[in-house]
């Protein structure tokens, strides 16, 4: 069985039950799992591997709850710079029509590399479009090179321009196929068990772009098999006046009428939700991906994250597709999450002195929803923080670098106040991903060349 040691941390964060903070701390992993947490005089002495991370934070590796990987290709498009949701879909989807099982391979390596850099661990991916013979096996074979957990939804559209939707009919798939694909795609690589590297998830994109009969059998499916749900709801206001026009409910209470709300569900967004609706999420278990850039870069609105933790929802965060961020920067993430917190804190008062009661979230809430919240929404208890018998999956990042000088008296704090940073080490399952920053899975400039090259054509037409 292969070992690896982890020694000397500057600070190691477990992100425990009791959030324990180990100063000089380390871990002992064996065969890919932690069998010792403690500090240096407390851990064996030799492994097969062993890594000495003096000057450094150690942390759970972060979770990326929401992400389109494809969309790395699309990233700044000017014609979708400075549109809403809907425009900004419509301006994409002919593009994005034209990618190939290439272009899904190559954006998948892409975005899971900028991930890996950026301290995740494990992403989930939601593909939702595939043009041209492409498939979700196109980036699942891409994502095991890489070496990253992937939860890979197999997304869908089925509501075309002409029956009402917002996609035009070329990129929508019939229901037949739908079920099909996903019903063998799960058989293939679905892995239920402690450790799994892919799990499976049943994703029907959104309301605007989903018949109700896809929204219905693929809960049905996704049931048969014990696979998680996930789709876009309550991202906008014009996703709202869509529902109540084309189904007669507001986004949740369709989801609840379709048996889309439990343990096994999760929403992307969910910005525009009452207090009744949040209840509703907390009682059934139902998890949110918060992605606080993408609701800004499409000025979608700020999710209601306080309220969504006072009712003990699960909340983990995401990226969103990099077409609507445009970037796959996992700690800059967690920042984001902190800062749009505040300024919603801000909204409801925390500005006015003397307010009698505020809330304003802190890093180390923060780096939580990073971590566990991200853990808890995926369905997964082997990951989100560093415990005897977890995955070894973790992070360190260099606390001597320029945008941390002055801030070392809370180095836990400093990695999400200050400039987010990429990490030095990022292990997955007890292998290195990255060493000294620098990707060991894939060669990093000739994959920005193959992607830049792909995108080119993508954007171009030609
Ligand atoms: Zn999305």
């Amino acid at each position: 069985m292969p070992t690896l040691l982890v020694k000397n941390a500057q600070i190691l964060v477990t992100m425990d039950e009791k959030r324990i903070e180990i100063a000089g701390g380390g871990l002992y992993i064996e065969n890919g799992f932690i069998k010792q947490v403690g500090k240096l005089e407390e851990l064996p002495a030799r492994a097969d591997e062993i890594l000495d991370l003096k000057h450094h934070i150690v942390l759970p590796g972060l979770i990326n709850t929401h992400h389109h990987f494809y969309q790395t290709l699309t990233r700044a498009v000017p014609a979708a710079q400075d549109a809403n949701l809907f425009n900004w879909l419509k301006t994409l989807y002919p593009i994005w029509a034209r990618m190939t099982a290439s272009d899904i391979f190559i954006s998948t390596q892409t975005a899971l590399a900028e991930l890996a850099l950026s301290g995740c661990t494990t992403a989930s991916d939601h593909l939702y479009l595939f043009p041209n013979g492409s498939r979700l096996d196109d980036e699942i074979e891409a994502a095991s090179i890489v070496g990253l957990r992937l939860h890979a939804s197999r997304g869908s559209m089925s509501l075309g321009e002409s029956q009402g939707g917002l996609p035009p009919d070329s990129v929508v798939d019939s229901i037949d196929n739908i079920l099909a694909d996903s019903q063998r795609l799960i058989e293939r690589y679905h892995d239920s068990k402690p450790g799994a590297m892919i799990q499976i998830v049943l994703a029907p994109c959104s309301p605007f772009s989903v018949t109700t009969e896809v929204m219905r059998q693929s809960a049905i499916l996704a049931r048969q098999y014990g696979v998680h749900l996930h789709t876009h709801l309550a991202e906008t206001q014009d996703e709202e006046a869509f529902c109540v026009q084309q189904f007669g409910h507001k986004p949740v209470a369709y989801m609840q009428s379709l048996d889309w709300v439990g343990e096994d569900v999760w929403f992307a967004h969910s910005v525009y939700v009452n207090e009744e609706e949040i209840r509703l999420f907390s009682k059934t278990g139902s998890g949110v991906a918060h992605c606080p850039t993408s609701n800004m870069r499409l000025a979608s609105g700020i999710a209601p994250i306080r309220e969504y933790l006072k009712h003990k929802v699960k909340v983990g965060l995401g990226v969103d597709g990099s077409a609507s961020n445009d970037g796959s920067h996992m700690l800059a993430e967690v920042r984001q999450a902190m800062l749009l917190a505040r300024v919603r804190a801000g909204q409801e008062g925390a500005s006015l002195s003397g307010s009698a009661e505020h809330w304003i979230m802190t890093a180390r809430q923060a780096l939580e929803l990073g971590t566990r919240g991200g853990a808890a929404v995926l369905g997964r208890n082997d990951i989100g923080s560093l415990e005897v018998g977890k995955c070894a999956d973790f992070i360190a990042i260099d606390l001597d670098q320029i945008d941390y000088a002055g801030a070392l008296h809370d180095p836990v704090s400093a990695i999400v106040f200050c400039s987010p940073q990429k990490v030095s080490y990022n292990v997955v399952h007890g292998r290195v991903i990255v060493k000294e920053g620098h990707l060991t899975t894939i060669d990093l400039p000739k994959q920005i060349e193959k992607h830049n090259q792909a995108s080119q054509r993508l954007v171009s037409g030609i």
